[in-house]
């Protein structure tokens, strides 16, 4: 079984591959399927915990095929009891070591969050219990927000900072899943292709 570091270099290598696509391909980018007419056994090396995003796809960016990894997709990832049951599945039930909690630039959740704050209207108004979960993670750079002229780089400050809150909360309810789990986070960057892992 693979160990979590090891899981987090394939996942490296798999974004390298995808980010070298990316770069030299004319857009058309295969992975890899099951035989036909087998039914492999499920034992994915990783939960990934990742936004809804159209445009952040586990599979592809991390070039892994059927099988390879147990993705849970929401808007803003943000971790309730169902998720957290789920991924308790794809770690103590599944075998997987690795949990990667995947944020992206141009979150439309966090601009939510941050241009709508707690108490005003708007147009996404069944958003609110997505932006009340992400809220306390972003507070911080709510001022920063509301001053910028470009707000682009404080939304991707305010990613990052989800991303870390979303790792603690994993950590937090997986503490007693097993021995050699790991919880990571990471930023996809939608134009590059490129998968920040953050640093801790
Ligand atoms: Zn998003």
């Amino acid at each position: 079984m693979s160990t979590a570091q090891d899981t987090l270099e394939t996942l490296r290598r798999g974004n390298a591959a995808f980010i070298h696509e990316v770069a030299s391909s004319d857009g058309a980018i295969s992975i890899p399927t099951p035989d036909h007419g087998v039914v492999p056994p499920q034992k994915p090396m990783a939960v990934v915990l990742s936004c809804a995003d159209s445009r952040v796809p586990p599979e592809v960016i991390f070039q892994q095929g059927c099988g390879r990894i147990f993705v849970h997709r929401v808007a803003g990832h943000v971790l309730d009891v169902h998720m957290s049951e789920s991924i308790e599945f794809g770690c103590a039930g599944l075998g997987a070591k690795l949990v990667l909690v995947l944020g992206h630039r141009d979150c439309g959740a966090i601009k939510s969050t941050l241009g709508y704050p707690k108490g005003s209207t708007d147009s996404f108004p069944y958003l609110e219990t997505v932006r009340e979960a992400i809220r306390p993670a972003v507070e911080s750079c709510q001022h920063d927000y509301d001053s910028a002229s470009d707000k682009n780089e404080v939304i991707h400050a305010a990613v990052e900072q989800h991303v870390v809150a979303t790792v603690k909360k994993v950590r937090e309810v997986s503490s007693g899943w097993g021995d050699g789990i790991e919880v990571v986070g990471a930023v996809f960057d939608i134009s590059s292709g490129e998968v920040s892992f953050l640093e801790e």
